[in-house]
């Protein structure tokens, strides 16, 4: 009903008229009869937020993303404000508040479980600057207007303001966000030698909304793609993270393709794109990951790279393994050179490279169906996980589904059951040697 009376409100003739985006006009003022989002569509902390704030003489607002999201139709991941008090004047209202952040310090206000970031409206004078233009710091405060024009897209430029439920839209963001355009503020190469993160920001918003970036923000990309290198790698990775748990890795990854982008983020991704085999397996990898984030299911960022980055490490176990190496030590080799290789672009951190060592290293025992160790794998903790990247590679025909259906019966069988399952140690042995002659077979007997 919400959207039918958008559709409605939005068609009239006025919203229509797109004023030129370079030309700051001041902010329009647009009352819930035409975006039709109620206070009560707030996260009641959000809410709680800014009337603490406001009620002390402070301006705040639902900002950004949440009230993108929420126009557009979709539940917003999080709430954020923004406020005219410092850091230390947010503290000072709020009984459960923490600051947090070193340089540009923002607030952490607790409700309940939930958790609003709150920030202090920023200045873009003095930005301090790198030698591409790349902004180091910019910690001074300043005006809701500077605050706004400090934002990367116009539909995220957007502030609500629950006491009187208009949104403040200094950059004709409801607009555009109804005209399915993703618009830049300001002059977009600019913005991206700021912050090259942007550019993936653009895909993801883009994929997310369903938006067509503007010609002016989606043109400078395919030159620009390579200052992605001088992003700390740490926010690299976070936002790749995020670029592929949005539930549309698949249309950001075809996007970052056709703009040449996926050359900088995983110095891998275009090798194994570029390889059938590697295609498929990410993509139907990608895909699961859509569907989970669709259905509310969590994502583990572990299996996500260990995916994404493990036809790298078949062609070079197979390597080791051909030179010589015995199976289980190349398996391990060519898992750590994947993995310090990508370390240098994406700050994986130690927790998530150890969860993507785990899986892997699992995989070479699934074809271990003889004797107890079947029955000691089903027992690892990390089973569940290996056994879900095993259904991938079968998917993908890496490995024969046969395998794969194997495991999925062996794991639902009762105890006499799995027993008439087992593979004769004979025989397997025997298939071992036959094995060992070049078949240029990808499969391999572990021991
Ligand atoms: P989502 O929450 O769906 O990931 P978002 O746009 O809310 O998307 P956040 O990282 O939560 O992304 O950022 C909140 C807001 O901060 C944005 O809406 C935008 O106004 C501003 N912002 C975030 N990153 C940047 C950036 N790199 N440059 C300029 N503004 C930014
Ligand atoms: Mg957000």
């Amino acid at each position: 009903m919400i959207r039918k009376l958008l559709r409605r409100i939005f068609r009239r003739p006025e919203d229509h008229a797109r004023p030129n985006a370079t030309r700051p006009s001041g902010p329009v003022s647009i009352p819930i009869a035409q975006h039709g989002i109620s206070r009560d569509a707030l996260l009641p902390a959000a809410r709680r937020v800014c009337e603490g704030l406001q009620a002390e003489g402070y301006q705040a607002y639902v900002v950004g993303g949440a009230v993108r999201d929420l126009i557009a139709g979709i539940v917003p991941k999080d709430f954020d404000v923004a406020t005219s008090a410092t850091p230390e004047q947010v503290t000072a209202v709020f009984r459960r508040a923490r600051m947090i952040g070193r340089r540009f310090k923002i607030v952490h206000v607790m409700f309940g479980r939930d958790t609003i970031e709150v920030t202090t409206f920023r200045g873009d004078s003095e930005a301090v600057t790198d030698e591409h233009g790349r902004i180091l710091h910019d910690n001074v405060f300043g005006t809701m207007e500077e605050d706004a024009a400090r934002r990367d897209f116009t539909v995220n430029a957007l502030y609500y303001d629950p006491a009187t439920e208009t949104v403040i839209d200094f950059h004709h963001g409801v607009a555009d966000l109804k005209q399915k355009t993703l618009r830049m503020i300001g002059e977009a190469p600019r913005r991206y030698r700021e912050d090259p993160i942007r550019m993936l920001r653009a895909v993801r918003l883009a994929a997310k909304l369903g938006l067509v970036i503007d010609p002016d923000a989606r043109e400078p990309i395919r030159s620009m793609a390579s200052l992605l290198e001088n992003v700390p790698p740490a926010r690299l990775f976070d936002e790749m993270l995020k670029l592929l748990t949005s539930g549309h890795a698949v249309r950001c990854v075809r996007q970052l393709r056709e703009d040449g982008l996926h050359h900088g983020l995983l110095p891998l991704l275009d090798v194994i794109l570029e390889q059938p085999m590697g295609e498929r397996f990410v993509m139907l990898a990608l895909e699961r990951t859509d569907e989970r984030v669709r259905e509310g299911k969590s994502i583990s960022p572990g299996f996500l790279f260990a995916t994404l980055l493990w036809h790298e490490v078949l062609a070079d176990w197979e390597k080791r393994k051909a030179a010589g190496e015995s199976s289980i030590p190349a398996m391990f080799e060519a898992m750590t050179v994947v993995l310090d290789q990508q370390a240098e672009k994406l700050a994986i951190t130690r927790r998530i490279a150890t969860d993507i060592k785990d899986i892997w290293a699992l995989q070479p025992r699934f074809d271990a169906r003889a004797g107890k160790r079947p029955f000691r794998l089903l027992e690892l903790p990390r089973y569940r996980a290996a056994y879900d990247f095993l259904l991938l590679r079968a998917g993908s025909g890496e490995v024969p589904q046969e395998l794969a259906d194997w495991w999925t019966e062996f794991a639902d069988a009762d105890g006499p059951t799995r027993e008439t399952m087992l593979r004769p140690e004979e025989a397997v042995k025997k298939r071992r040697r036959v094995r060992r002659k070049p078949t240029g077979s990808a499969q391999v007997a572990p021991e």
